[in-house]
């Protein structure tokens, strides 16, 4: 079995939240600091991207603090982004799939469900979800219907040998992870499964549920594929810059 290797890069932030947005309906007093990030997955001469980050011109619109274009960020260790030939998107959410027009070659890895969801269900153009989505990213995915460049998956599948997709959801309605066969065993990205390690360790949720069974479930089944709890990978959790070794500006070495 190939073995890889899985870098962090942040492309935003730091940003400051109510702790009640990262542990939900907890830490109302609280404040707390957390980056944006895509992540890059390296080995057996493939490279993967989890996530696409934030577009320029989306960051702007937002005025992100601390934003470089992930595809710069990806150029600090020598990923081309409009080389790349595979990304798996977890979810719709736009501070994940805002840049997916950055990776003009890629092949889009995504759960049917989710896809479904974003581009066909008129509830995801209800105010809450519109919200949270991007207009332009969900024009340029749905542009790719029906094309090699786009995958879309029904529940966990193995992309590469060593890398399986995992329907993960509880945050969005068919969120993945990506469970990845490291040096240490097992690792998890899971992206907004979690917002920060706490999550997990906690075993309690972020404030942006759309279905609380279903993630205490995804716990369940991330805790059991992960080989330890240390290698289970939140979303947005500024441990993962500054505890890590740092390979390059804003990149770190995860497993
Ligand atoms: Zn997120």
């Amino acid at each position: 079995m190939p073995e890889y290797e899985i870098y962090a890069l942040r492309f935003a932030g730091p940003f400051t939240s109510s702790g009640a947005f990262l542990m939900w309906l907890r830490d109302w007093e609280k404040v707390e600091k957390r980056n944006y990030y895509v992540w890059c997955i390296k080995g057996a001469g493939e490279t993967v991207i989890v996530d696409t980050g934030v577009s320029p011109d989306l960051a702007k619109e937002r005025n992100l603090a601390g934003y470089i274009s992930p595809a710069e960020v990806l150029s600090q260790i020598d990923v081309n982004a409009d080389e790349v030939r595979s990304v798996i998107l977890t979810h719709f959410h736009w501070d994940h799939s805002s840049g997916a027009s950055l990776f003009p070659r890629a092949t889009f890895y995504i759960q049917e469900r989710e896809y479904h969801f974003w581009l066909k269900d008129p509830i995801a153009t209800r105010a809450p979800f519109k919200r949270l989505s991007d207009e332009t990213a969900k024009a340029y995915l749905a542009s790719l219907e029906g094309t090699d460049r786009l995958a879309l998956l029904k529940g966990d599948q193995e992309i590469l040998p060593g890398i399986e997709c995992l329907l993960a959801p509880g945050h969005s309605v068919g969120l993945q992870a990506v469970a990845v066969n490291t040096a240490k065993g097992t690792a998890i990205v899971g992206s907004d499964c979690a917002h920060l390690f706490r999550n997990y360790q906690e075993d309690w949720p972020s404030a942006l549920i759309v279905d609380l069974v279903a993630w205490m479930k995804t716990y369940d089944k991330l805790r059991e594929r992960a080989s330890s709890g240390d290698l289970l990978f939140p979303g947005h959790d500024r441990i993962m810059s500054e505890k890590y070794p740092e390979v390059a500006e804003g990149v770190t070495r995860l497993a």
